[in-house]
């Protein structure tokens, strides 16, 4: 993994500019994202957008040039809330340690691997847009990416500014309580990417512990053995870690075919994963097919 561009020990810190400061009132307060706040892995600002308008009525909007419904997020108050952060010029900037995203729809999609590259970066800011947008210029001046959280329009950026923190903060290494469960999750690495060193064993997961490589996570189960008829597979309580990581891959294997299949473009499969899966193509197309009926 690509080693961290923040300074040994110091917090990551996230600057929030929001019209809607007291959004985020709680949020941070629970879990894993309080106990890295309170741990000082990881700090939140929020700023008031307002703050930086200067006349009477703090205004941050104006009608579109062009015409149109709605109002826009004026550059100004944006420019000057980003430059008061310490945030270097974007031509001067290095993204690796600061970097300044807009929340918006038309981005980037986020993702687990845009996540892990910002839980190695020193500060981010965020950029909360509302009304019909922001002026596009904020993209080219000030942000270095447009990242959107999901194909649906949202009424301002502030949620997704939260779910940009929340599944960054939880990557940041030394926040989880196992290290691993972060790479063993949906979207983690792969087997081979989570190789080890001998006297990190310990602190390993069992073999029965697959990596996802880009899949969805496989199912878990816990007691009861038996909930409203339905049982947990019996494997899960055989003991042999080598069959239960077989039983887990192919488990997560089904259902990234299933509810995702795109991730398998990216996946890292190996010729028994290859083999599971075409055999399993024809039977998930009749499923399908007796579903529409
Ligand atoms: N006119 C814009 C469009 O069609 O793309 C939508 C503007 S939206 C109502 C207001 C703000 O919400 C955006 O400026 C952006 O900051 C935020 N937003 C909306 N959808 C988002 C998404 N999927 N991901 C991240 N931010 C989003």
């Amino acid at each position: 993994m690509k080693s961290s561009n923040r300074l040994e020990g110091m917090a990551i810190r996230f600057d929030i500019v929001t019209i809607f400061p007291d959004f985020f009132t709680g949020i941070f307060e629970h879990g894993i994202g309080r106990r890295a706040i309170q741990a000082g892995q990881a700090e939140i600002f929020r700023h008031d957008l307002r703050r930086f308008a200067h006349d009477r009525h703090r205004t941050v909007d104006d009608r579109p040039f062009g015409g149109g419904e709605g109002m826009v997020l004026k550059p100004e108050p944006l420019a000057e809330a980003v430059e008061s952060l310490g945030v270097l010029p974007k031509a001067e900037r290095d993204p690796e340690r600061q970097t300044v995203i807009l929340l918006s729809a038309q981005g980037r999609k986020f993702t687990q691997a845009v996540a892990r590259e910002l839980a190695q970066t020193g500060q981010v800011v965020l950029l909360c847009g509302r009304y019909e947008g922001v002026d596009e210029r904020v993209n080219e001046l000030l942000a270095d990416r447009e990242l959107s959280i999901g194909d649906y329009v949202l009424s301002g950026g502030e949620l997704g500014a939260a779910v940009i923190i929340d599944a960054t903060i939880r990557l940041i290494p030394g926040v989880l309580g196992n290290e691993a469960s972060s790479e063993f999750e949906s979207f983690g690495l792969s087997d081979q990417a989570l190789e080890r060193p001998r006297e990190d064993a310990k602190q390993s997961p069992p073999r029965s512990t697959c990596g996802a490589g880009g899949l969805l996570d496989y199912p878990h189960y816990t007691r009861p053995a038996e909930f409203r008829g339905v049982t947990v597979p019996e494997v899960l309580s055989g003991g042999n870690h080598e069959q239960i990581r077989r039983w887990r891959r192919e488990r997560a294997l089904e259902k990234t075919l299933r509810n995702r299949p795109d991730l398998l473009w990216q996946a890292e499969l190996t010729d028994a994963d290859r083999k599971f899966l075409r055999g399993l193509e024809p039977r998930l197309g009749r499923a399908e097919e007796e579903d529409s009926v």
